[in-house]
């Protein structure tokens, strides 16, 4: 039975909701019920190509990239007002969509206006070139310009945030862009088009293609008119955009999975330390790319530790994502529940003891995972190195520090690391050994948005956040290298006046 109220999801481009080229559609799917939510229009090659062609030329003869700055920025504030205005509904679709439980959407979709917000003050501040006076002969100096069509690749695990992330800094800095939303979670990414449409941004700046990965992600990473790619999701997914980037030589960023430790030494404030473990793996239902999955309790402090984590476990609440008490809720679909449950197992098998907390009975539709530690486990064991991606957390105890350090690196992920220690030098010593885009010491998993995010190793490439994104990625540096003189050019072929040819 499909959801009556929620319409039925179209493609947005060049500032229209339309049909997909040859009227396909797949099913959403409510991880709460199994049940249809509603369709969604699949885009394919056909499709993408029509989007990209409107962003092209939304860039090439459109006002969006040359207009006055703080114009540009006043639709981007604009925008972020929209999604405040709009934050209840936004929620709402989102935890409809992904299973998250509203409490943490309303939450991100509140930071997802700042998003925009940010972006603005950023650009207006940070995007600026240098100037070099060299003697009194030249003056070299760089601006920083727009790519052009930009393509936008998004995972479902926490779709309307990670999407703003990348959609603030694009349009911000002048792009304009083709977003293609995970086929899992499309919801909140047309609410993104219908408040840009609101806001009246010039057509064709900002356009959605839904569609499967390999079908429409493929086409628009491979299209040669997609100056960049910035993806978030998985590392074998990243890997393939990389190949397929490559023929038409753009740029990409890479946002990918991990497997990060939490250090807990047994000086540690143990209260805040278990606080910060639990929320960490299972805040976001475990769907987490900086989840703390292995966790590596000191020996002394190792029973203590692990009587209070299953307290915790046996008292989270899983519910309906719309109820505000629900702690977890259901896994995004079937598919991912049963590759999580195949760990759990796997588990097992490799010598772990699995303490779960309840499902209550009434749940017997969704997705449900309850949260599961995985005791006596070891860093080397396959359910203590790839990403589960659910809310499943790895228990490891150490002795020494060397040791502890040598683990939380021996993963092919490097994203995020947690310390916590009350001796101030071990803490910068641990956070500097280990090799992780991010390390917090002390701290649950915030950030001012003027940092950088992202990961080392197989957890990625280059940085968002902050001036990075549009330095580094959505923008191109240009040098301009001016003489203010005569200064000496080799003259190849002249004439010698005294008397040569
Ligand atoms: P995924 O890789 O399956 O899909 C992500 C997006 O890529 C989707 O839109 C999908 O349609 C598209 N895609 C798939 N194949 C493609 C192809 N061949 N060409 C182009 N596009 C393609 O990832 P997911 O399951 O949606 O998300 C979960 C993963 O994302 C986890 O590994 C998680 O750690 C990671 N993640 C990383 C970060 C980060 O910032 N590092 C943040 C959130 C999620």
């Amino acid at each position: 039975m499909k959801h009556e109220q929620i319409d039925d999801v179209k493609l947005f481009m060049n500032g229209k909701f339309v049909e997909s080229e040859r009227n396909a559609y797949f099913e959403n799917i409510n991880p709460f019920t199994n049940e249809v939510i509603n369709y969604v229009a699949k885009g394919n090659e056909l499709d993408i190509e029509n989007a990209v062609q409107a962003a092209e030329e939304a860039f090439t003869k459109g006002p969006w990239g040359k207009m006055k700055l703080k114009e540009r920025m006043a639709y981007i504030e604009k925008i972020a007002t929209l999604i405040d205005e709009n934050q209840e509904e936004i929620a709402v679709l989102e935890s409809l969509d992904s299973g998250l439980p509203i409490k943490q959407t309303r939450n991100m979709i509140s930071r997802a206006a700042e998003n925009f917000r940010f972006y603005s003050r950023m650009v207006q501040t940070k995007m600026h070139g240098d100037a070099y006076q060299v003697d009194c002969e030249f003056l070299n100096y760089t601006v920083y310009q727009p790519l052009g069509a930009v393509g936008l690749i998004t995972p479902w695990n926490a779709p309307f945030m990670l999407t703003t992330w990348k959609v603030a800094p694009a349009l911000a800095s002048g792009n304009t862009v083709i977003l293609k939303p995970a086929e899992l979670s499309p919801l909140s990414a047309n609410k993104l088009a219908e408040i840009i449409q609101q806001a009246k941004l010039p057509n064709g700046v900002f356009n959605v293609v839904h569609g499967y990965g390999e079908e429409a992600g493929a086409s628009l990473v491979q299209n040669e008119k997609v100056k960049a790619i910035s993806f978030t999701g998985e590392t074998v997914t990243g890997k393939t955009i990389i190949k397929n980037a490559a023929d038409s030589l753009k740029k990409t960023s890479m946002e990918l999975g991990g497997k990060s430790p939490l250090i807990i030494f047994d000086d540690a404030d143990f209260e805040r330390a278990l606080d910060a473990a639990v929320w960490g793996i299972f805040s976001f239902n475990g769907e987490r790319c900086t989840a703390n999955s292995r966790v590596f309790v000191h020996k002394n402090i190792k029973q203590r530790f692990i009587n209070a984590l299953k307290r915790r476990v046996d008292h989270i609440v899983l519910g309906d994502p719309m109820d505000m008490k629900t702690e977890i809720g259901p896994l995004i679909n079937r598919e991912h529940y049963k590759k999580v449950m195949e760990y759990i197992h796997l588990a097992k098998e490799e010598g772990c003891e699995v303490y779960q907390g309840n499902i209550p009975k009434h749940l017997t539709k969704g997705n449900f995972v309850p949260p599961t530690l995985l005791l006596h486990a070891k860093n080397e064991m396959q359910a203590s190195q790839e990403e589960i991606f659910g809310p499943v957390m790895s228990v490891i105890t150490f002795s020494e520090e060397e040791e502890v350090i040598q683990m939380a690196n021996d993963t092919q992920y490097g994203l995020a690391g947690y310390v916590w220690t009350n001796d101030l030098k071990r803490g910068h010593r641990v956070a500097q050994a280990v090799d992780s885009g991010m390390i917090w010491i002390n701290a649950q998993n915030v950030r001012d948005l003027r940092i950088p995010f992202g990961g080392m190793k197989a957890s990625g490439i280059g940085r968002e956040g902050g001036q990075h994104a549009i330095l580094e990625f959505y923008t191109e540096p240009k040098a301009i290298h001016v003489s203010l003189g005569n200064h000496p050019i080799p003259q190849f072929g002249k004439p010698n006046h005294k008397g040569g040819k």
